[in-house]
């Protein structure tokens, strides 16, 4: 641990859009000893959490897990179904997309990036309708995979995946589809099979509530049929050694023992709040924020309300304001951290994240914070948001406690 000349009293606020707070509980399962992760303990763990993992990705097929953050598993995803220089389509949904398409080309990829012009294409999601017109064109099939991000961290959209499928399958074209979820899984409705994604790539630190450390692809037969023959070089990130260590619950290589510790934990904590109640708190939570981003007359990020995010929501700053200053001072006076603006909108806003273990009251602090900050930083508020969220969760208040009926 670091310890800084200060100390802060109360506890910290870690609301970025990932990494996020760590349950308690999650923190005990992983202070437990490290055991053999070739003993049969391990074997049990393992064939539990690779079974249980294939629930919230909605999935019957395989879920490959890497001691990687996600950025591997990210590499992973390309280098098992591709060969050296594929044209690869991508997608320009924010900073991710293109840190995404930047490694497909710094692996011998030919990436083509599709997106609308300028700041817009930070604003909106996916276009669907330009995927399939792009494909349209391919008649010769040169595009091998279609690549998206399903929810940008760096602006706050969410992107429609089912219809990225949709528009793959009108435009009669057999590109695989990769869908980087890495901040949308357990917090956003995700569903791998139904959607006919062939990869997708997710990570620990966000829905799941856990330190980064682990990350994931879920496979489709398509996906296992075309790493098959893919000639980009893996060695670690190779599925097939996985999956046959994997048949009994174990791994080609050292786990993150500790961490998969804690993935149990985080498993059985969703599944005991229930998947879809934990999408409707997220729903909820989103809705509170930018009901205070409204009523403090600020601009959200998305400018698409069919794809706002569940997961976090970009605030812009005024013309004039310098949105670092602003996260910097709140970091400052009231220990509570919000994610930086990234890329090409660095400097112009913040993001307020509201996933994983969120609830009501520490939305409100979040908000409060944010509130106090804006205004010691000078930026005209038009209403208080604070009021306006307290009055939005107080109607809809929903608690696991009624759920149980205590
Ligand atoms: N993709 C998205 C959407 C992300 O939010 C992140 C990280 O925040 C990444 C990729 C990169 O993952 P990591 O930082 O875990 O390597």
């Amino acid at each position: 641990m670091v310890h800084l000349d200060f100390h802060f009293s109360g506890r910290h606020f870690l609301q970025i859009p990932g990494p996020t707070p760590v349950p308690e509980r999650i923190l005990r399962a992983m202070s437990c000893p490290t055991i053999d992760h070739r003993g049969p303990e391990f074997g049990a763990l393992g064939r539990k959490i690779l079974a249980d993992i294939k629930q919230i990705f909605k999935t019957v097929h395989p879920v490959i897990i890497y001691p990687a953050s996600g950025t591997g598993a990210w590499e992973a995803a390309l280098t098992n179904t591709l060969d050296p220089g594929d044209h690869v389509l991508m997608f320009e949904t924010g900073h991710f997309a293109a840190l995404w398409r930047k490694m497909a080309q710094a692996l011998g990829l030919e990436p083509e990036f599709l997106g609308l012009p300028g700041i817009e294409g930070w604003r909106r999601g996916v276009q669907p309708d330009m995927i399939e017109a792009r494909l349209a064109q391919d008649s010769a099939h040169g595009i091998k995979a279609v690549c998206v991000v399903h929810n940008e961290t760096s602006t706050g959209v969410t992107s429609d995946i089912a219809a990225v499928r949709r528009a793959i399958d009108a435009a009669g074209h057999p590109a695989l589809l990769l869908v980087d979820t890495i901040s949308g899984l357990a917090s956003a409705d995700y569903r791998h099979d139904e959607w006919g994604v062939d990869v997708t790539v997710a990570g620990s630190q966000k829905g799941l509530m856990l330190p980064p450390g682990i990350s994931f692809n879920a496979l489709s037969p398509k996906a296992l049929a075309a790493s098959a023959t893919a000639k980009l070089p893996r060695s670690f990130w190779g599925w097939a050694e996985m999956l046959e260590a994997n048949e009994n619950g174990y791994f080609p290589y050292t786990p993150s023992t500790n961490l998969l510790y804690g993935l149990s934990e985080s498993l059985d904590m969703i599944f005991a709040e229930g998947l879809d109640n934990v999408f409707a708190r997220h729903q909820r939570l989103a809705e509170a924020t930018r009901g205070a981003v409204r009523a403090w007359g600020l601009q959200i990020q998305c400018a698409d309300p069919a794809a706002y995010s569940p997961v976090l929501t970009g605030v812009t700053m005024p013309d004039g304001v310098d949105a670092d200053l602003v996260r910097k001072l709140i970091y400052e006076r009231f220990n509570l951290s919000l994610g930086q603006a990234l890329g090409k909108i660095c400097g112009r806003m913040f993001r307020i994240g509201h996933l994983g273990d969120c609830n009501d009251l520490t939305l409100m602090a979040t908000l409060a914070g944010c509130e106090m900050g804006l205004k010691l930083s000078g930026v005209k508020l038009a209403a208080s948001g604070v009021a306006a969220a307290l009055d939005f969760l107080a109607q809809g208040a929903t608690t696991p406690t009624l759920r149980v009926g205590i």
